[in-house]
């Protein structure tokens, strides 16, 4: 097996664009004709396996990602491996094209998602190929967790990551040969730290293997989010332990910009082109879609920089210079902020030991400790109101909630408790806000839209929610037993619809999302749950 391994330090874009333009002056019209021919009979990427020229497969037809195969004359390379579950199609997709699968020598991982590298063990095992990975995602593979650095925000509650063997954790500019191929590892960090493009050289043709730095080649018209992106960007958006990051992106995406475009690209997931597209690019096309992805994380960047990551992560922070996210206390967002000297704090969740947590809380983002004058309540069930007690009970505490809810918490709080109706509130001036009296989900709920530092802060509990798979079996399963009701719920998205906040606080984040809210977002978030009473509605029907 002929094959040689040359290590240079890290990838350097002087590097890269000394190997884009050597490369582009071999491929000018003067190459063979044979290898030209064949990229003009290229298909689209289909949700199938195929060829796409001589020697070069797709696995198509596993989801939600793509593999890819490259025969050499020193065994079968393979790009990505699938999902684990996916071993058994991942073989016979390659058998269907003519290809042994225990020909593989090399596995080349482009990053640690489990729908990308998940299959890669147990084929090294039973093949004794090499594994290679971009080191920053070395680690991970090697250690089978943390899990999301695996399924990011995905909902896969039927998938275990595992450890992965890396027999070679590359840090971009690598070039390693196999038979008649060159391949160079181009490090792409930025929708994971190890994110690693390949850059392939096989019989005249240059191929790009660009795992999820292009998660698709045209994207969604009109993306209804990050997702229905071509780049695989949306994970910038997310908390720091999801392991994207903007910054680190923004550079990969110059640098691929700063290449001519490859013969072909294949991105980590085709199969979410509707309709396949052509893994041939124009030079304009190839730029026109890293531009969208530069100027996304150029605008990403600026709003970090401007309004501050704010993550509701569990970690402490200010949001803005009176108002405060204290942490997590027992699966609820503590939020609180100051207006005139007073302290106000959003719902009493948790129970017992709540008083002192917002006192961590406190002290985390550099406020002195004071009890809160009042706590605004987003619902008066048990989930808002398991601290309550405690606080009236050390603090005095008055309480707002809306007018439908104050009969019962009567009844379960001390004697002498004040409590004023929510939707008396603006009237007290004690600070500027709008209170919605809602319904639909929870007890009695509210929401209050806050003005401060010239911006719209939301606080409205369990309605509505940022949508995920987990976020929305919940939804389900809470309108449909009393006291939820989705008319009333879509009533109350209704109400909150023109509230558009430039900051949403939740009781319960969806994976630590970002309170800061910009474009579309609000309206997105709206359609999501607005989709959800449809759905419902339509199932009622159909009964
Ligand atoms: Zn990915």
């Amino acid at each position: 097996m002929a094959r040689s391994e040359r290590r240079s330090g890290g990838a350097s874009t002087a590097l890269l664009l000394a190997l884009a333009a050597s490369s582009a002056a071999g491929c000018g019209g003067a190459g063979p004709a044979g290898p030209r021919a064949a990229l003009d009979r290229a298909p689209k990427l289909e949700r199938r396996p195929l060829t796409v020229v001589p020697g070069v497969h797709m696995l198509g037809g596993l989801s939600p990602s793509a593999a890819y195969a490259v025969e050499t004359s020193a065994g079968l390379l393979l790009f990505d491996s699938g999902l684990d579950a996916d071993a058994k199609a991942l073989k016979e997709q390659m058998a269907g094209l003519g290809l042994h699968w225990r020909k593989v020598v090399a596995i080349f991982l482009t990053h640690a998602h489990g729908d990308h590298a998940g299959g890669a063990d147990a084929l090294r095992a039973a093949t004794g190929a090499k594994v290679y990975a971009g080191e920053g995602d070395a680690a991970v593979l090697r250690a089978g967790r943390p899990r999301e650095a695996f399924f990011s925000t995905f909902h896969m509650p039927d998938r275990e990551p595992h450890p992965t063997t890396v027999d070679v954790p590359l840090k971009g500019g690598e070039r390693l040969d196999f038979g008649e191929a060159a391949v160079r590892a181009v490090a792409a960090p930025g929708h994971t730290p190890g994110s690693t493009c390949y850059l392939v050289e096989r019989g005249g043709l240059r191929m790009l293997f660009a795992g999820d730095v292009i998660l698709m080649l045209r994207g969604d018209e009109t993306p209804r989010s990050e997702l229905g992106k071509p780049l695989g960007t949306y994970s910038a958006y997310l908390a720091p332990r999801y392991r994207g990051d903007a910054k680190t992106y923004l550079a990969s995406l110059r640098v691929l910009r700063s290449m001519p475009v490859p013969d072909l690209v294949f991105p980590g997931h085709p199969r979410a082109d509707n309709p396949p597209q052509s893994p041939r690019l124009s030079q304009a096309r190839w730029a026109a879609m890293l531009d969208g992805g530069i100027r996304d994380m150029e605008t990403l960047l600026a709003r970090y920089e401007a309004d501050g990551a704010d993550f509701l992560d569990g970690t402490p922070k200010v949001l803005l210079p009176d108002f405060f996210y204290l942490g997590d206390f027992r699966g609820s967002a503590l939020y609180g902020f100051v207006a005139g000297p007073k302290l106000y704090v959003v719902d009493a969740p948790g129970g017992p030991g709540l008083a002192d947590a917002l006192d961590r809380g406190m002290e985390a983002v550099g406020l002195r400790p004071r009890p809160p004058a009042a706590v605004l309540l987003t619902s008066c069930d048990d989930r808002a109101t398991a601290g309550l007690g405690e606080l009236i009970g050390r603090h005095k505490v008055q309480v707002v909630a809306a007018a439908g809810g104050i009969p019962s918490l009567r009844e379960s709080c001390p004697a002498g408790t004040d409590f004023i109706p929510a939707e008396e509130l603006p009237a007290r001036g004690w600070f500027p806000v709008e209170a919605f009296a809602l319904e639909g989900r929870g007890a009695a709920p509210a929401a209050y839209l806050l003005t401060t530092s010239g911006k719209r802060v939301l606080c409205s509990g369990m309605i509505p929610v940022r949508m995920s798979q987990a976020v929305g079996e919940r939804l389900i399963a809470d309108l449909t037993r009393p006291p939820g009701s989705p008319r009333g719920y879509a009533a109350s998205l209704a109400r909150l619809a023109l509230a558009s906040p430039n900051l949403w606080l939740p009781a319960v984040p969806t994976d630590d999302q970002n309170a800061n809210v910009y474009d579309q977002e609000w309206q997105w978030a709206m359609m999501d749950n607005f989709g959800v009473v449809q759905f419902l509605e339509s199932r009622a029907n159909r009964r």
